[in-house]
């Protein structure tokens, strides 16, 4: 490293952020800075509560000084002084969920490219005239395709959908998708009228019947007589097809309930128009290398390298068509080369331009992220990044190092809140801050050169990282059985065969693309959730099909639960005392008070969602969204209610002196305290607690939590409830975003439910949770279709042994 000049330094005074406690640091600039410390003791609110949101706000009122007054409503951070901060960029992994219609390509900015490439440079069908590069996008009213507008899917009902059993005549119900009661047993004499048999199964009905009941636009009528009624002179009973009503239900039905059936029968299926593009035919038509927009959109970015590689590497003006075009194509093609580059050095090169964000592990959404500034050719500006290494493989980190030291080297900072200590040993410089969390932390321990850190006793980060914390040892389980998997293909697994060992702790390994969450938070948890008949908790995966050959021992299970990193809610609403049913406890404590009971507020005046006691300025959300030119989707907290979301009556009753806002504003740890005798409220604090979750606020909004967090609430929701019988959990990287001390908290939770006599499923790149795990299953070696096979498996020590696994040589430095 190079030694930081001494006024090459970002002075903060005073910063009370949070939980800070009257911070002073120096933090040096263009250096690789790490923020380390256990979860909660105010890394972000350092990093980001406090420097880049100063960076953030002078920026503002230098370009926008009549924003100034809504700046003051959204508020300064709580500091005293900070000189020579330069202007900040953050990179944070965190909040905001993304849009479906945003993609790798947007994210990249490559789609731009693209489109121009092809609207300038490309190949026009004999007599076609250039498109505007809009006309290639399938997000403008120019581009979309006329069938699907532009979403590359239709929905449309299918016969394995609508009728589930097929040895069923229809008689006996076999069209699941035709309505109950009298209607379907109206339609069943129509059918029986039109000479078909309703008597016999219907598989063994011809193809082209079983087609026209299904799917007929004809609507026949037919006189339906009643058979011993010699009066009646019977009825003209319409025909329905099985689609026509489905459709005629979504379409016209007022029945939420009715369409919600309906939607049961129909599967999105790819456009036939437009293959799934969104695109119309005429840019469909257009070629470049040979190839349509659609197709690049569809390939492996290392595979679109490859395809440029050699237009942008042509010298322009040579061969080819007019010299103009040329010139645009190897200019654009260098360019978007250029770029790729940098995503293939990040290991990122199995992704698609058109693979939608949604689908994306926030570690992929924040190295395209990074990858893009390194393009941008800003200097002179801090990065504020949220742990860049989180859900890496070792062998993935190493790369994103070397893109951060190149922004580092075209002059700028780097300020980075990580927990990975290889990745903090690689840093500059780190500021520790802690001892512990909430309260119990807010201090820097600190500020220094790397190996200075091992010389202070109270920072549990030096103790992990200069190896004096305990050790996890544990000596592997004997599994208790397996379950055996054969032939599963999804992605890129190819016809894999994987056994995965019961009433053990397993960790999947490999680089990242390598397959691990395809295995494991879809195919397994598919199978076994299909084979509990449960159903799943996103309507979506209902829509894939299980492409396996054979599984055997799925009987094992009685129960699955995947604890995942999606939110707890997706607004401000929901927070951990909801998610976790603890709130409901605290407002029927509040609602027997003598005071609620003399004013007769029942629990439903304590509740935030309800209109009678919340704010009925923010509706209970505790702030309000300010419009400020350029930052789209400002809060400020609420005027009346300043944040607490209740009106001021509701917020007259108190329990042992708190209001119930008082009490949302509390840390778990404190919370624990105060409710320490209310037990349906204990037992969930004390299991948060023992996640390593002691440092959250109550009312701390689920779109503010991490994914780390979000997980951990729901394996603590889990815990609490503690019931018999084998279930089968699954985790997709649980210790991301937690520091060493908190990742042994957690791995201790984990054994506790194998010792339970469950079965745990990990992903993981964690090293210490791998080394603790009882087998490990390794794939790769590469991502993307170098990948997609079990490398290695074994006990944690046998795989560190294996030839060919890039998990292998950092897990036996590891295990010593
Ligand atoms: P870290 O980044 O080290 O995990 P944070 O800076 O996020 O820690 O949090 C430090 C402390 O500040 C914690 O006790 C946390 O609960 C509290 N805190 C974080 N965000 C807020 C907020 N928006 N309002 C009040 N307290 C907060
Ligand atoms: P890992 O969990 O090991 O990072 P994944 O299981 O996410 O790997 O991905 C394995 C491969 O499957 C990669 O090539 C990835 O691009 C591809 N893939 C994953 N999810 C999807 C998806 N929703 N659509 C298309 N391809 C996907
Ligand atoms: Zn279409
Ligand atoms: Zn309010």
């Amino acid at each position: 490293m190079t030694t930081p000049v001494p006024d090459h330094f970002v002075h903060v005074r005073g910063a009370g952020e949070h939980n800070l406690r009257d911070v002073d640091v120096d933090i040096p600039r263009d250096a690789l800075v790490a923020f380390t410390g256990v979860s909660g003791s105010g890394k972000s609110s350092l990093a980001f509560g406090t420097l880049y949101a100063e960076a953030q706000r002078r920026y503002f009122e230098s370009v926008a000084p009549y924003a100034r007054r809504l700046l003051q409503q959204v508020g300064a951070p709580h500091v005293e002084q900070i000189t020579g901060m330069p202007p900040a960029v953050a990179l944070q992994q965190r909040r905001g969920a993304p849009s479906s219609r945003s993609s790798v390509g947007t994210i990249t900015e490559l789609s731009n490219l693209l489109r121009m490439l092809y609207s300038r440079a490309g190949s026009y069908p004999a007599g076609v005239s250039r498109l505007p590069a809009e006309a290639f996008s399938a997000n403008t009213a120019a581009g979309s395709c006329p069938e699907c507008h532009g979403l590359g899917v239709v929905h449309d009902v299918a016969e394995d959908l609508m009728v589930p059993d097929p040895s069923l005549s229809i008689a006996e119900g076999a069209i699941a998708a035709w309505p109950g009661a009298w209607q379907g047993a109206n339609l069943r004499s129509i059918v029986r009228g039109l000479d078909i048999d309703v008597d016999r199964p219907w598989r063994k009905l011809p193809k082209k019947q079983r087609d026209w009941l299904l799917f007929t636009d004809e609507q026949p009528s037919v006189l339906i007589k009643p058979e011993r009624d010699r009066i009646d002179h019977g009825y003209y009973g319409k025909f329905w097809s099985a689609r026509k009503h489905v459709m005629h239900v979504l379409a016209d039905s007022k029945s939420q309930m009715m369409r919600d059936r309906s939607m049961r029968f129909v599967r999105s299926t790819p456009c036939p128009a437009c293959h799934g593009s969104g695109l119309r035919p005429d840019a469909l038509a257009v070629t470049f290398a040979g190839r349509s927009i659609a197709e690049v959109n569809a390939l492996p970015l290392g595979e679109v390298a490859a395809l440029l590689r050699p237009v942008a590497e042509t010298s322009a003006g040579g061969s080819g068509t007019s010299a103009a075009t040329t010139e645009v194509a190897v200019r654009i093609s260098a360019d978007v080369v250029a770029r790729l580059d940098v995503l293939l050095d990040l290991g990122l090169g199995y992704l698609s331009l058109g693979r939608s964000s949604t689908t994306l592990s926030p570690g992929e959404a924040q190295r395209l992220r990074i990858a893009t500034q390194l393009r941008s050719g800003l200097f002179g500006v801090v990065y504020v990044l949220d742990e860049p290494s989180a859900g890496l493989h070792p062998a993935d980190a190493e790369p994103l190092l070397d893109v951060l030291d190149r922004l580092k080297a075209a002059g700028n900072s780097l300020f980075v809140v990580e927990h990975d200590l290889d990745v903090v040993r690689r840093a500059d410089w780190v500021v520790d801050i802690g001892p512990g969390a909430g309260e119990g932390g807010g201090r820097v321990l600190y500020s220094g050169p790397v190996a200075g850190l091992e010389q202070v006793e109270e920072s549990v980060t030096g103790a992990h990282l200069f190896g004096r914390a305990a050790s996890l040892d544990h000596t592997p389980r004997d599994p208790q059985g397996w379950l055996h998997l054969r032939g599963v293909s999804r992605h890129n697994l190819r016809d894999v065969s994987v056994d995965v060992p019961l009433r053990v702790l397993t960790a999947v390994t490999g680089v990242s693309g390598s397959g691990k969450s395809t295995l494991v938070s879809q195919v397994l948890s598919e199978l076994v959730r299909g084979h509990l008949g449960v159903a799943p908790e996103d309507p979506d995966e209902a829509e894939l099909e299980i492409d396996v050959a054979g599984a055997a021992g799925l009987d094992s299970f009685d129960r699955l639960v995947r604890v995942d990193q999606r939110p707890i809610g997706r607004t401000p609403r929901s927070n951990l005392a909801t998610y976790t049913g603890m709130f409901d406890a605290v407002r029927k404590l509040y609602a027997a008070t003598d005071e609620a009971r003399r004013r007769g507020y029942g629990v439903g005046r304590f509740s935030f969602n309800v209109a009678e006691g919340r704010c009925a300025t923010c509706q209970g959300e505790g702030f309000v969204s300010v419009e400020l030119l350029f930052l789209p989707g400002t809060y400020s907290p609420c005027p009346t209610c300043h944040g607490t979301r209740y009106d001021e009556e509701t917020l007259e009753v108190t329990y042992r002196g708190k209001n119930i806002a008082e009490v949302l504003a509390l840390t778990v740890d404190d919370a624990a305290k105060f409710l320490a005798d209310v037990p349906a409220a204990s037992r969930s604090l004390e299991t948060l607690r023992d996640v390593g979750l002691g440092y959250l606020r109550l009312g701390q909004p689920a779109t503010e939590l991490s994914g780390g967090e979000a997980q951990r609430i729901k394996l603590a929701t889990e815990l609490q409830r503690a019931r018999r019988g084998h279930a089968l959990y699954l985790l997709d990287e649980p210790t991301a975003g937690l520091h060493p001390a908190d990742i042994a908290l957690l791995l201790r939770q984990l054994h506790t439910l194998v010792d339970a006599g469950n079965t745990v499923v990990v992903v993981e790149h964690d090293l210490d949770a791998i080394a603790t795990a009882d087998w490990v299953i390794d794939l790769g070696p590469g991502g993307g279709d170098a990948g997609g096979r079990v490398v290695a498996t074994g006990t944690p020590t046998e795989v560190a042994g294996a030839a060919g696994s890039a998990t292998a040589p950092y897990l036996a430095r590891r295990l010593g």
